[in-house]
């Protein structure tokens, strides 16, 4: 198979380059690392610092640091140190998009959203209807 030039437009600064499986061009890539090494630098020496600090020291965007931390690529050792609200539940936490709390749970929801859908031959109507109005309100309160 010839190689397809598969131009993209980075999702950072919008510039069109060769996609290679990343999302963000080769510069915004190196920038980025740059950045993530100054942020984790900075947090190395200085733990417990706020996101606000860390970005005024660093001359990174606070929104950038988040994503680091969003991606899990930034760990906060300090334990009372919380950068990040569950997407979900909106509890505090220190690095990803869910607390474990809901991640346990929505890792119980996609299966009892997916087990149903196996049941696709009805043997009596009342049972088809049941299983189907169960699928439609999925419950995760168990
Ligand atoms: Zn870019
Ligand atoms: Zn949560």
């Amino acid at each position: 198979m010839p190689m397809a030039l598969d131009l993209r437009n980075c999702k950072s600064c919008g510039r069109a380059y060769q996609y290679d499986g990343n999302n963000y061009c080769t510069r915004c890539r190196k920038d980025s690392e740059e950045a993530y090494t100054k942020v984790k630098e900075y947090l190395y020496d200085n733990p417990g610092a706020s996101v606000g600090e860390v970005s005024e020291a660093t001359e990174v965007e606070e929104k950038l640091i988040l994503k680091f931390l969003r991606e899990g690529r930034l760990e906060i050792r300090d334990e009372h140190n919380f950068f990040l609200d569950c997407e979900r539940c909106g509890v505090a936490i220190k690095s990803g998009r869910f607390c474990d709390k809901c991640t346990h749970e929505m890792a119980n929801e996609f299966r009892s959203a997916v087990a149903p859908q196996k049941k696709e031959e009805p043997k009596k109507s009342e049972d088809s209807k049941k299983s189907q109005r169960m699928y439609v309100n999925v419950k995760r309160d168990k």
